[in-house]
């Protein structure tokens, strides 16, 4: 006999959200279909974490069951015909539902073939036993738990399984995601797994640079992402990423002061200039194209080792204002946040601090237009005496409008 989860699934769900679901497996009753929950949120349901993050598996077609429910739901309906799923946007929570299917990989790191298949197909593709159980929701099933690959008792014993020795071979983001899921729980990777995983790290090489980049994306998004490193490092696989990649103490300590300076935010641009801190320039490109950046976090990477070489002008405790905004106006701001969280200078850090906190907001109060009323012709000489302004706005020499105008006044006949 299955065992049940009905009552804890009950206590874990808020009530609408319960509701939805419940809902759900009618629907998918009427048409004929037996539906599933699945994947991380079962997981975190005997554990006891929250995770309202829904995966909906259907034995018959997606569409049409995401369709029928969200008519008169009020709810907005995406659907990805290729991929046969469809996500269902409530007011503030949403749904994705997907059919059930059975893969095939043709060669190591591509994407599999896909067909329709069973419920116990799309769980025999999953990476590891605590992510491949699934729950029913049709009326008459209603909470019990499918569990072929005994996830809970690995829940139980904290560990972290692959599903079949060629798991890592098939997909070797898997690696990632296993040392991933083993640091967030607090688990340990299962000692055949950990023997294959370091027997496959080399397979890391067939996957996509986007692929893996999406990997690393998620690592950084973890509470603390220098532990997963660290143990990437312990199994020899933090090279996959780049072979100059150390994780340690110093990459802790920043790490754990950008937790502190971001509070809100995710601060993956961050952890990422930090983490090419100690590459040479040819050392990041490679970086940059395996895992094909896109240009933003590039360019912020790339201006944090320029940066880096420039530091030494910012050593020099009586630099103006003005002078510290002209060495860094050009940088993407996380780059100069990167600089000041690894300088081993205080007066460097201060001064990349006092530009990031507030040279960087200064503007004059009088614009282009209020000069040429002013009578100052349009040309470069209106752009030079507005540098100048800017200037003596960021210096201090001049705070109010008045006394703007009093420099422009004094200014036009000498320029
Ligand atoms: P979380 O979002 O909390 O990290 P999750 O389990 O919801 O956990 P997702 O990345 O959203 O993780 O993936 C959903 C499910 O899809 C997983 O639980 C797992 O069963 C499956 N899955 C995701 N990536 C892979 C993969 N590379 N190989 C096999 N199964 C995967």
């Amino acid at each position: 006999m299955p065992e049940n989860l009905s009552t804890q699934l009950k206590k874990y769900l808020p009530q609408p959200i319960l509701k939805l679901v419940k809902d759900a497996g009618e629907k998918a009753n009427e048409l004929g279909q037996e539906l599933y929950l699945v994947g991380g949120v079962i997981r975190d349901l005997l554990l006891g974490r929250a995770n309202f993050d829904l995966d909906l598996v259907v034995e018959g077609n997606a569409i049409r069951l995401a369709q029928e429910l969200a008519k008169g739901n009020q709810a907005k309906l995406i659907i990805h015909s290729r991929f046969g799923t469809a996500k269902i946007n409530y007011a503030n929570f949403s749904l994705d539902v997907a059919t059930a299917r059975r893969e095939s990989y043709s060669q190591p790191g591509a994407l599999p073939d896909v067909q329709p298949g069973a419920i116990t197909d799309d769980l025999c593709r999953r990476d590891f036993s605590i992510n491949a159980m699934a729950l029913c929701l049709t009326p008459q099933r209603f909470g019990e738990l499918i569990d072929l690959y005994h996830g809970k008792d690995d829940l139980d014993h904290r560990l972290i399984r692959i599903l079949h020795p060629n798991s890592f071979i098939d997909d070797a983001t898997r690696i990632l995601r296993a040392l991933r899921y083993e640091q967030r729980l607090g688990f340990e990777l299962e000692a055949r797994t950990a023997e294959l995983l370091q027997r496959d790290a080399a397979m890391l090489d067939t996957v996509s640079g986007d692929r893996i980049r999406h990997e690393l994306e998620l690592i950084l998004k973890e509470n603390h992402p220098e532990q997963v490193l660290k143990r990437a490092e312990e199994l020899g696989v933090i090279n996959k990423l780049h072979s100059s990649f150390k994780s340690n103490g110093w990459l802790t300590e920043r790490f754990e002061k950008v937790r502190q300076i971001s509070k809100q935010t995710i601060p993956y641009p961050l952890y990422l200039c930090l983490l090419i801190y100690s590459l040479t320039n040819e050392e990041n490109e490679r970086f940059l194209s395996r895992l094909n950046f896109p240009k933003r976090p590039a360019q912020a990477m790339r201006h944090t080792l320029q940066l880096k070489t420039q530091l030494h002008s910012l050593a020099k405790p009586q630099l103006k204002p003005s002078d510290i905004y002209q060495s860094l106006h050009s940088y993407a701001p996380q780059a100069i946040q990167a600089n000041a969280l690894a300088s081993e200078s205080t007066i460097v850090s201060q001064h990349l601090q006092l530009y990031l906190a507030k040279l960087r907001y200064v503007k004059p109060l009088l614009n282009g237009e209020d000069l040429k009323r002013m009578g100052v012709p349009s040309g470069p000489r209106l752009g030079e005496i507005l540098n100048v302004l800017h200037e003596a706005r960021l210096n201090g020499e001049v705070r109010t409008r008045k006394e703007e105008e009093r420099l422009v006044y004094s200014w036009r006949h000498t320029l």
